[in-house]
């Protein structure tokens, strides 16, 4: 069996760009349900507008919404899925824990990255992404290196959230600390807890979120 594992932390934190890290070291499938509810809100249906307006506020998306999404994308098959800002809520990690038991899989881990505020303030509001391949940029600590195209598919389309500014972000910061900090007692309590020091460079923090895989894998093959 392929581990499935969670990330967990604040907006800004680095969750999207460890995963995608992950996916290219290791072949994990990331399930982001931020990127399936940006996809979602582009159709016209009164539930597209909903999430849009939802989302521009900093605040979450009902549990029902992404547990569909998420149940979706489980039914569907596979393992060695990386949950990227999923589950955010206790309602979510219960839906979660039932969908992989139907499945015969489970959670080895939950890996919590840790980043202080006005660290999350800075990356957030210098954040763009490539509209192309998904790459994660930022205007001073990691700048395109041709300014306006990406360094990793030369797409031109570089975009910026429309959430990624000052008000939404503490309302994002709020929610986190109300309805999904609580995680963090709840997988502890589980025994699946894993912290990871989230201020460090992206290549360190990926050699510790890679130290922490490789044991996993031991403990599997044991
Ligand atoms: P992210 O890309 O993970 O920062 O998510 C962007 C926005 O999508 C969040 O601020 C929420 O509005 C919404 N969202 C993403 N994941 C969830 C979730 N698991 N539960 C509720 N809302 C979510």
């Amino acid at each position: 069996m392929t581990t499935n594992i969670i990330l967990l932390g604040p907006p800004g934190a680095g969750k999207g760009t460890q995963a995608r890290k992950l996916t290219e070291d290791r072949g994990l499938v990331q399930l982001s349900t931020g990127d399936m509810l940006r996809e979602a809100r582009k159709s016209s249906t009164e539930t597209g507008k909903r999430v849009a307006e939802v989302m521009d506020r900093g605040e979450l998306v009902t549990d029902e919404i992404v547990i569909d999404l998420i149940r979706e994308r489980i039914q569907a098959g596979g393992s060695g899925f990386i949950f990227d800002g999923f589950p955010r809520t206790l309602v979510q990690a219960d839906a979660l824990r039932e969908l992989m038991e139907e499945q015969g899989q489970t959670i080895a881990a939950v890996i919590e990255m840790s980043v202080d505020d006005d660290q999350l303030v800075k990356r957030i509001s210098g954040r763009f992404t490539c509209g192309g391949c998904g790459e994660v940029y930022h205007d001073t600590s990691r700048p395109t290196q041709v300014s306006g195209s990406c360094d990793d598919c030369g797409s031109e389309q570089l975009l910026r959230r429309p959430d990624d500014n000052a008000e939404s972000l503490r309302t994002r910061l709020m929610e986190y600390y109300k309805k999904t900090s609580p995680l963090v007692g709840y997988f502890w309590r589980e025994g699946k807890l894993h912290r990871v020091n989230g201020l460090q460079s992206i290549g360190n923090v990926s050699a510790d979120v890679n130290r922490l895989m490789e044991g996993l894998s031991e403990r599997e093959a044991l």
